[in-house]
């Protein structure tokens, strides 16, 4: 509390008993503030702290009553954001504080020799809006402790000797500071260098570096220029980059879809090379963004048989392989029992690409629907076209009913012989049926290898 202000307190004086006057020195003393007196909360004295430096007349008047409403029954007066000496002191304590943000943002030191000493002296011209000195010297002192310097402003000064304590002295006027000296320059190459033209927002600049503070900065010179320019030098700067990147990376690298269409391309026209590599990227239906390969169909270019699968599971989506997971391996050893040897035959399925179901880390085999078998129908007779088999063997309901566009019921129709195209079609059951009939596994084996023998001897 300051020195006239306490004694009135002391007499235990109301607001509203006393009236004020303007300072006659507009320097708040806010160390005195903080003396052994009245108990109030800790935000008061940081709020007084601060709204003592605005340049309010009113404020002394403000902070009194504050405080006597404070101690007088309304200990938690501060909480009400609404009471307007509430609103008005907290406003206060919030332009002080920004001009304090603003001094420790623009102040410029410029060396000045200093007789006696070495080293330079390092002074600062400052204009702040409020009598924000004191308030804000002891960041100056922290920040620059090994140096010895001086922030004047019009209303009081601050000085620092690189020890000991921060002492004050009256306000003078700006000649009292250097105009410029060898830093200058090096603070406008600093500031240029960091100016980046492609984030300028022109209204946000100004607001947190209002025109006013221009004239101490010896910086703010460039600013208009800069300003002016840089559109031109964005345009300087994506050429730049570009020209950077193609050296950098060279050329754009191909997609994986761009590869795959060019080695299509290139391969035989009509074979079955070309075919797998144009299935591989198909897209023709939702199957292939979830599947992890496409699975078209091996085996010789002139093989007498095909089997023709329904789709590829778990094992074949992963190797980008038919007939390689369980199923598979039963099927070989059909095949082996049934007299046929793999290499020989032409594998394959109605649909190229694993339908599946999402269970925790597995995929569980989804029966295709009639769209997508549809969908990928125009592979599968690509395939049958470009090997021409004598024999097709359909290997479950959905190859058949794909073959003969029609629904079958492989119970009825198994075994049967049936002109087909030209070719002889073959049904039977699917190698992961015999896996699901677990008691009559073997019956239903031996029938399996039964029907590829029958398939083999037609
Ligand atoms: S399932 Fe067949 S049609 Fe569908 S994306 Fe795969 S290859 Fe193409």
């Amino acid at each position: 509390m300051a020195g006239p202000s306490r004694l009135q307190w002391e007499a235990g004086r109301a607001p509203d008993a006393l009236w004020w006057q303007p300072d006659r020195d507009a320097v708040a003393p806010p160390a005195a503030i903080v003396q052994p007196g009245p108990r109030v909360p800790k935000s008061f004295v940081a709020l007084a702290r601060a709204a003592a430096c605005h340049r309010s007349a009113d404020r002394w008047a403000l902070l009194y009553c504050l405080l006597w409403r404070l101690t007088h029954g309304e200990r938690h007066l501060l909480t009400q954001v609404g009471n307007p000496d509430v609103a008005r002191v907290n406003r206060y304590a919030k332009a002080v504080r920004r001009d304090v943000h603003k001094m420790k943002a623009f102040v410029r030191f410029r060396t000045m020799a200093e007789p006696g000493f070495e080293a330079p002296r390092y002074v600062a011209w400052f204009e702040p809006e409020h009598a924000v000195v004191e308030y804000a010297a002891g960041f100056f002192q922290h920040r620059f402790a090994n140096m010895r310097w001086s922030i004047l402003t019009p209303d009081r000064c601050a000085h620092w000797e690189g020890g000991g304590a921060i002492w004050f002295s009256p306000g003078t006027d700006k000649t009292a500071a250097p105009a410029g000296d060898v830093t200058e320059e090096a603070w406008r190459v600093y500031y240029r260098s960091i100016f980046n033209p492609a984030r300028l927002k022109t209204r946000a600049m100004m607001s947190e570096m209002p025109a006013k503070y221009w004239r101490n900065l010896s910086e703010a010179a460039l600013i208009p220029g800069l300003i002016a320019g840089a559109d031109r030098d964005v345009a300087a700067m994506e050429a730049a980059q570009s020209a950077h990147d193609t050296l950098r990376c060279g050329a754009t690298p191909e997609t994986p879809g761009t590869a795959l269409a060019r080695r299509a391309e290139a391969a035989e026209r009509g074979s079955l090379e070309q075919l797998a590599l144009r299935a591989a990227g198909c897209r023709r239906c939702g199957l292939c963004s979830p599947a992890t390969r496409t699975v078209f169909g091996e085996g010789p270019a002139d093989a007498r048989i095909m089997l023709v699968g329904e789709q590829p599971g778990d094992a074949e989506g992963l190797a980008g392989r038919p007939f390689v997971g369980r199923a598979g391996r039963l099927l070989d050893a059909a095949l082996a029992d049934a007299g046929l040897d793999r290499r020989a035959l032409y594998l394959t399925n109605t649909v190229k690409h694993f339908k599946f179901t999402p269970k925790g880390r597995r995929r569980l085999h989804a029966k295709p629907d009639y769209d997508e078998v549809r969908a990928c129908g125009p592979w599968l007779e690509a395939e049958i076209d470009r090997v021409a088999p004598d024999i097709v063997v359909a290997l479950g309901a959905t190859a058949a009913a794909a073959l003969l566009e029609r629904r079958v019921s492989i119970v009825r129709d198994r075994g049967k012989r049936i002109d087909w195209h030209g070719r002889c079609l073959t049904l039977t059951v699917h190698p992961a049926f015999i896996l699901r009939s677990r008691e009559r596994r073997d019956d239903e084996y031996r029938r399996f290898v039964a029907d590829l023998r029958a398939a083999a001897a037609a």
